[in-house]
């Protein structure tokens, strides 16, 4: 077992929250996935070793760790929410083609937070910010 899976089920027992075999293995998944999955995604590669897990479960637990801070949602308006249990500061890189989402490190754009503050007058809190391309996979389809 890896040491953020650990750290990840310390919190959540920390927070009161009981661990069941299902709640493990979503944490566990969403750990390991660096694929920033759909609820319905996570439910699809589970339901094979929890037939009686629905995808209202998923949803459930993925609130629990949402609170917990451990998970991230991204929301991309209508599209369903993507989940992100890499809690750093990184910025996403996004295929048009087929909805990949990479992780790409990068210093957080202070100063772009500042200036908007120093024009606007608003009290910055975050910004967002995502690049949009073709995935190298899809430039192989589309080449
Ligand atoms: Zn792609
Ligand atoms: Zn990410």
């Amino acid at each position: 077992m890896n040491s953020r899976l650990e750290q990840a089920v310390e919190k959540l027992k920390s927070t009161g929250v009981r661990m069941t075999p299902q709640r493990h293995a979503i944490l566990e998944f969403l750990l390991s996935s660096m694929s920033h999955p759909t609820a319905d995604e996570i439910y699809k590669s589970l339901e094979g070793k929890f037939p009686n897990m629905s995808v209202a479960t998923v949803y459930n637990n993925l609130r629990v760790f949402k609170e917990a801070g451990l998970v991230r949602e991204l929301t991309y308006g209508d599209a369903s929410s993507r989940f992100d249990a890499n809690m750093t500061d990184h910025y996403h890189v996004i295929c048009r083609e087929c909805g990949k989402i990479t992780d790409f490190d990068y210093p957080p754009l202070i100063d772009v937070e500042r200036e908007a503050a120093k024009r606007t007058g608003f009290r910055v809190e975050s910004h967002r910010m995502e690049i949009y391309g073709i995935c190298k996979d899809c430039q192989k389809h589309t080449a």
